[in-house]
């Protein structure tokens, strides 16, 4: 394969959580002027907007939709709040599919009151509430594993085995994973499980950004790609491997960049995705 040259941006996707302080408009032409290609939007930014204004917004900067994240958040103990979490999720499906999205992102969720397994099961029930709708309005369902640190409340799948698994139980086309870089480059099983993905043809979408030692927060202090000890390159390779050539998306909850110029935040990630990614 060619090497792409040193300035192509063709293939970088920035999270709007990523530039936090950014109102959606502000993301979008920043983005685009810096040659940003894709965004994936995070719901947030669509709350009292209409949603249409918003896609021809991107679509007139340039920018491809990558992603809506986030759905999921499927467990819990209490019956009424399942129903209300995919109600949630048939919401979110209808906003990708209006945003021009072809994926949802699945933070899968977990009820710390409740056995890991047993919000497991209610993940599986609440996926398989919602995938004929997302099979209807053309919007693929992301399963993205959480590191095992957010198993109490954010996720009951921690590890690409348990996406994968998840997956041939559910035997749905419509169902993929999502692969983040901070939450599973840990795992000894990684590349095994993004050649599994591949196998199965459904890795959907590739995370990046990096693990800082000290972690301080532990849901708001990712690093910057190079920054910390993540095998970037190596991961991208695995996936890259497998035949995924999507966009490489930019996903850093940071309060320390948070409280930064944006503009030359932005820039620093450019810089960082070329020399480290
Ligand atoms: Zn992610």
């Amino acid at each position: 394969m060619i090497a792409p040259p040193l300035t192509d941006f063709s293939r970088l996707c920035v999270h709007t959580i990523t530039t936090k302080p950014w109102s959606i408009e502000q993301a979008a032409s920043h983005y685009s002027a810096a040659g940003v290609r894709g965004v994936t939007v995070w719901r947030q930014w669509l709350e009292g907007r209409n949603i249409a204004a918003v896609r021809r917004l991107l679509a007139d900067n340039g920018l491809t939709v990558v992603s809506l994240c986030r759905g999921g958040f499927f467990p819990s103990v209490d019956a009424a709040a399942r129903q209300t979490a995919i109600d949630d999720n048939l919401r979110a499906i209808d906003e990708a599919a209006e945003l021009g999205a072809p994926l949802l992102v699945l933070v899968c969720g977990a009820d710390p009151r409740q056995p890991l397994v047993v919000s497991r099961q209610q993940i599986a029930d609440g996926i398989r509430a919602v995938v004929d709708h997302a099979r209807a309005s053309g919007v693929k369902l992301g399963i993205e594993p959480l590191h095992p640190m957010y198993a109490d409340t954010r996720s009951a799948i921690n590890t690409l085995r348990q996406a994968n698994d998840m997956c041939d139980a559910l035997s749905d086309p419509q169902l993929g994973v999502v692969v983040d870089v901070y939450h599973l480059w840990w795992d000894p099983e990684l590349m095994d499980q993004i050649l599994r993905c591949g196998r199965a043809r459904r890795l959907l979408a590739f995370h990046v950004s990096d693990w800082r030692t000290p972690t301080e927060d532990l849901l708001n202090d990712r690093g910057l790609m190079g920054e910390g000890c993540i095998p970037l390159r190596q991961i991208r390779g695995w996936v890259e491997e497998q035949g995924f050539d999507g966009f490489i998306e930019v996903e850093i909850f940071s309060n320390r960049y948070w409280a930064t110029d944006q503009q030359d935040f932005l820039e620093k990630i450019k810089r960082a995705y070329l020399e480290h990614v």
